[in-house]
């Protein structure tokens, strides 16, 4: 080794020793007699000091120095003297006096510091991406990612579970997207999918008799980019076979628990996990993944405005729309420009407005209210006592501005639940040291598609239907309950899965819910359904994405391009290779592919 220790890992009990250290000019300051340097590795930083005195060869050569050049240096650990040492730094009690240096690389000057916490283009930061990964913030989540896969693959091993690795060219699995495909070479006109996730797979596997498997597995999902989405991402993926839902909720709670204990004590969590089915979630929280940090619930107002004269009100509830509210605390003294603002946000969230009520704080409760008091932008619309029975159903209180949502309960919740998510931080109603864990549970199994006029699956079509609803599969499709669950915090999805169908019949006839004829099942699934009939034991399982749950542990990535080595932009592209790019016509003959321009 170029060196005998880390600069990052030396303490006060490594004073008096000669030590050889090798890394990065984090930052230089020449005091003229003495010149210092951060000198930067992957364990941290420590100080270098150059006496012209002690060694004038090495401190005449550290006057050329500059950021990011790479040196290896012979020195004597010191401690500091008392009054400059730096409690902020690891290595802050002691320094290491040159003896020798010896540049092994130089660098130009870096497009952005690496040195400093500031604000970087992030396109600059991905096509410099090995350098952005240079800066200390970066090195730590993509180390904290090693440590939660390592402590997963550890924890698993432990329970019996077996890492199992299933191929990325196979034929579609989908999860609700569209696939990557792989053009075959060999056989004209014949594609591979790159999997959604290895789902039929794992599965497949069980009916290998595996009965515990896991794999850290790579997804690839053609998506419209949303902002936080990755084509590929990694996720934890796990199969039990002779278990139940009880089984693999057990499971997921422990894992997810010991895993914030271990690798994240900065952050609390609440156990045992509260279990929220997927209607209440909807009707509370306007969304599958609530932050339940804070209250700040839906309330329905569709009753208590039945008889209103408030004409977008009326024709909202005469076609079977839904009328809700939060109450956003204190924010009911605030200026007209604030309620706008929310308006506005709501309209971003697709809505087709939002009434606000202001409470203000000058009237004494919310029976002594008086028209002064309030500020609505219904104007007259809504009587006094309708704000009055508004305010009790939604818990508002003077000072408090109510928000009000109509329409189609999708959109009221989709509306409610995300201006609800946007003031519980903006108001600071939540903990960001709390890691609020919650499952949600009894899915629907399918889903209206509107615009194609057919059922979809909510999760994915191996999902099994509660054993009570199985007689509904036909006559009431959309009253079906799936064997499912989420697991999710703060906001966010961290995890979900379900039992699944180990019967052929079964699986048929969810197929046919959604519209496969019997010949398209064959075509695309028939390898499971055969299989179905070779003994399949009962099993499930649940799939994590690693991205998310490394962004929750950490101490602030802000999305989860930050916790992966090389993501793509949020455009799909890879600026650091510039890919996706053309490729040689020639390569295209040998695919039988031809580019027809639009
Ligand atoms: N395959 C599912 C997913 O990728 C997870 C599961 O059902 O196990 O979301």
């Amino acid at each position: 080794m170029l060196k005998t220790t880390n600069a990052g890992d030396l303490r006060a009990a490594h004073a008096g020793q000669t030590v050889t250290l090798a890394g990065w000019v984090h930052r230089r300051r020449d005091h003229g007699n003495l010149i210092f340097i951060d000198l930067r590795d992957r364990a941290g930083v420590a100080q270098v000091v150059f006496n012209p005195e002690l060694a004038p060869d090495a401190h005449n050569d550290a006057q050329r120095l500059r950021s990011e050049w790479v040196v290896q240096i012979v020195g004597e650990v010191s401690l500091r003297p008392e009054g400059s040492r730096n409690d902020n730094l690891p290595t802050g009690e002691i320094e290491v006096f040159a003896k020798e240096l010896k540049v092994l690389a130089e660098s130009k000057t870096p497009p952005f510091y690496i040195n400093e916490d500031a604000q970087v283009d992030e396109l600059l930061r991905m096509q410099y991406r090995y350098l952005d990964l240079r800066r200390p913030v970066m090195r730590d989540y993509l180390l904290l990612r090693h440590r939660i896969v390592k402590f997963m693959r550890d924890y698993l091993d432990e329970r019996d579970f077996a890492e199992i690795e299933t191929p990325i060219l196979i034929k579609s699995t989908p999860e609700g997207a569209r696939d990557y495909v792989v053009p075959s070479r060999v056989y004209p006109g014949k594609f591979y999918a790159l999997p959604q996730s290895p789902q039929q797979l794992k599965q497949l596997l069980m009916v290998s008799g595996f009965e515990r498997y896991f794999q850290i597995a790579r997804c690839f999902r053609d998506e419209d980019l949303r902002a936080d989405r990755q084509p590929e991402f990694t996720q934890l993926d796990l199969e039990m076979s002779f278990v139940d839902r009880e089984d693999i909720l057990a499971l997921m709670e422990d894992l997810h628990v010991s895993l914030v204990k271990t690798l994240a004590p900065h952050l609390t969590v609440r156990t045992p996990i509260p279990r929220i089915s997927h209607a209440e979630s909807m009707a509370k929280y306007g969304t599958d993944r609530p932050d339940i940090r804070f209250e700040m619930h839906l309330a329905d107002l569709t009753n208590v405005l039945s008889g209103t004269g408030f004409r977008v009100f009326q024709s909202v509830i005469a076609s079977k729309g839904v009328i809700k509210a939060i109450a956003a605390p204190g924010m009911g003294d605030g200026t007209r420009r604030q309620a706008d603002d929310l308006v506005t946000l709501a309209r971003n969230f697709g809505a087709q407005g939002l009434v606000t009520i202001a409470l203000k704080s000058t009237a004494s409760s919310v029976e002594t209210l008086t028209g002064d008091d309030v500020q609505s932008s219904a104007g007259k619309g809504l009587a006094l006592e309708e704000i009055q029975s508004i305010a009790r159903t939604v818990g508002a209180n003077p000072g408090d501005l109510i928000l009000i949502a109509a329409g189609p309960a999708n959109t009221v919740h989709t509306v409610l639940g995300q201006l609800r998510a946007h003031l519980g931080h903006k108001l600071e109603l939540v903990d960001p040291n709390e890691l609020a864990l919650v499952f949600i549970i009894d899915f629907p199994l399918f889903q209206w598609n509107e615009d194609e006029n057919r059922w979809d699956a909510v999760h994915h079509p191996f999902t099994a239907p509660k054993d009570e609803h199985i007689g509904l599969l036909e006559t009431d499709p959309g009253a079906v309950h799936a064997n499912a669950y989420d697991i999710a915090a703060n906001g966010m999805e961290l995890a979900g899965g379900s039992i699944r169908i180990h019967r052929r019949d079964l699986q048929e006839r969810v197929f046919k819910v959604l519209g496969y004829s019997a010949e398209q099942a064959q075509d695309r699934f028939g390898q499971l359904l055969e299989a179905f009939e070779y003994g399949a034991p009962p099993h499930g399982g649940f799939a994590g994405g690693i991205e998310r749950i490394t962004m929750m542990l950490s101490k602030g990535a802000q999305s989860i391009r930050d916790v992966m080595a090389f993501p793509k932009t949020q455009a799909g592209v890879d600026p650091l290779f510039g890919a996706p790019d053309v490729v040689e016509d020639k390569h295209l003959k040998e695919l039988h592919i031809k580019i027809v321009e639009e």
